[in-house]
């Protein structure tokens, strides 16, 4: 039966991807040895980071004056990063879910954190707008997808302040305008890569402000400076990385990957709004592209186990909601087919045929 992988991290890649990481890993391009056992700093790994670096910027269309950076410890290292480098006297921080919360927590060891807005009254369904960024905060920081939770901030917002995001769950997904950020980060394991490494996309004059000293490690100075290659990076998750952003420019880059994303959430949540038993938890303008969550209605709550089964028997993978929203997750990342997509609005219009 063929499987439909809505996992929301790791998440499904394009196969392409992994079969040409699978051919690297036998035997790069043609050398005789692994990808797994040349030297970071062999001329073949240099050429492998230095086009993912130059496709990245390629296709978000980076300015000039930002880096790309490659590196360990997820996007759970870049909460405590951040405000590391950053963080002089007092943070902005917007709240939409636990990935939030948990970049907030990183930051409060470095300084003040001033919440400026949050959606934790309401379960996170949403994003909160209308809020005001403190001018005399050294940044603001935002998670534009808030993977658990399923809402998505899907405009570039303007800050008067550095501007920091979290794009762990969205990135590649969409066009966005770089020159309004400082930094965006991520884990690679939702829409780019394997779990193992983290990008980072930074402007340099934004560093440099903070007083206290830096551990060579943790300040990003060093990496810049070293291109990535100060210690060992993930080697085989950058390339793995690469094989993805080749996808992705091979179709069209970031506006296709908008438009087929838009098409398949639209027809997901469609299946939804017009459901006599399913409905979505995150308020409309809200909704997420990527995550996309719904549970069941009231009085059908009881059937959620047997929908679930019944979605598996039909070859569904990962659609169980995160504990903290219950119900079900529809991870749909772009290397998500829109066939699978459609399996899943199949099996829940006859469950739904079945059972109301
Ligand atoms: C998955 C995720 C994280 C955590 O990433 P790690 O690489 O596991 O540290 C952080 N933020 C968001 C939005 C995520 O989806």
């Amino acid at each position: 039966m063929k499987k439909h992988n809505f996992n929301a991290g790791p998440s499904i890649l394009p196969r392409i991807a992994i079969e040409n990481s699978a051919k690297a890993i036998l035997d790069l391009n043609g050398s005789g040895l692994s990808l797994l056992e040349i030297s970071h700093r062999s001329k073949d790994f240099q050429a492998i980071i230095d086009e993912a670096v130059a496709l990245f910027k390629e296709l978000l269309n980076i300015p000039a004056n930002y880096h790309v950076l490659f590196l360990g410890g997820g996007a759970s290292l870049q909460f405590c990063m951040v405000p590391y480098n950053l963080l002089k006297t007092k943070a902005a921080y917007l709240e939409t879910g636990v990935w939030a919360q948990k970049a907030i927590k990183e930051a409060k060891f470095f300084g003040q954190v001033d919440i400026v807005a949050s959606s934790s009254d309401k379960n996170f369904t949403y994003v909160p707008k209308n809020y005001t960024i403190p001018a005399d905060a050294d940044y603001f920081h935002i998670t534009t997808n808030n993977t658990i939770y399923g809402s998505e901030l899907h405009s570039d917002i303007d800050s008067p302040v550095p501007l920091v995001a979290d794009m762990s769950s969205d990135i590649l997904s969409r066009p966005v305008n770089v020159s309004k950020y400082a930094i965006i980060y991520g884990g690679a394991q939702k829409n780019l890569g394997p779990a193992g490494v983290t990008f980072v996309i930074l402007r340099e004059d934004i560093l440099g402000k903070v007083d206290r000293p830096i551990p060579t490690m943790l300040n990003y100075k060093t990496h810049i400076k070293e291109g990535s290659l100060f210690n060992t990076p993930p080697c085989f998750a950058i390339y793995t990385c690469l094989e993805t952003l080749r996808w992705i420019k091979n179709l069209g880059g970031m506006v296709k990957m908008e438009e087929m994303n838009k098409k398949k959430a639209q027809l997901l949540y469609d299946t939804i709004d017009n459901s006599k038993i399913f409905v979505g938890t995150v308020e409309k303008e809200s909704r997420s592209l990527m995550n996309i969550c719904f549970v069941m209605k009231e009085q059908y709550k009881d059937k959620e186990d047997a929908f679930m089964e019944f979605a598996k028997s039909k070859g569904m993978l990962g659609i169980k909601g995160h504990r903290s929203v219950g119900g079900f997750r529809a991870s749909c990342y772009n290397a998500l087919p829109i066939e699978s997509v459609q399996a899943l609005i199949d099996c829940m219009n006859e469950f739904e045929k079945a059972n109301v």
